[in-house]
């Protein structure tokens, strides 16, 4: 089968979603263990992100840039910057990552999120 663009396009569309959603309810005030859980997250998700390309810059760009878990600002404002390097080096337009990213990536579960954590 021939390469897809639009497939791959939707598939990084859906995945950003999910990533700086992901973040946007990561708690104010994380454990260390929701801490680690991210960051082997993020890791596990380079891993086996399909399309083989961009799993490598990927996996690149997190050695590059480990990620940041202090706190849900932190951790969002870290996934603006890793999504803005991907971007940049696709020749997309920079994301101001000053905005709002808890509004804009608003996952739907209302307050529910504020719930204690496993
Ligand atoms: P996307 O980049 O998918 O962004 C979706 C929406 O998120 C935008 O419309 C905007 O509203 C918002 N947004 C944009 N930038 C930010 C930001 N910095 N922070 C928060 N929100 C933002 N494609 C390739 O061709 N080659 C690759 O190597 C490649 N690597 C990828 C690696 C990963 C981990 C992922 C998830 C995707 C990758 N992709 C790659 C796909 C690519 O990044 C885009 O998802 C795809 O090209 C569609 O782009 P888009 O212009 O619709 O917007």
């Amino acid at each position: 089968k021939l390469p897809n663009a639009t497939a791959k396009a939707e598939l990084g569309r859906a995945s950003w979603k999910l990533l700086h959603t992901m973040a946007a309810r990561f708690p104010e005030e994380p454990t260390s263990n929701q801490r680690e859980a991210f960051a082997a997250w993020l890791h596990l998700f380079s891993r086996l992100y399909p399309c083989g390309e961009c799993a490598a810059e990927f996996q690149q760009l997190l050695r590059q840039h480990p990620p940041q878990t202090s706190s849900r600002g932190a951790a969002s404002l870290y996934l603006c910057h890793l999504h803005n390097l991907v971007n940049a080096r696709l020749g997309k337009d920079e994301y101001d990552c000053g905005t709002n990213l808890r509004d804009v990536y608003d996952c739907g579960c209302g307050d529910e999120e504020e719930r204690e954590r496993e």
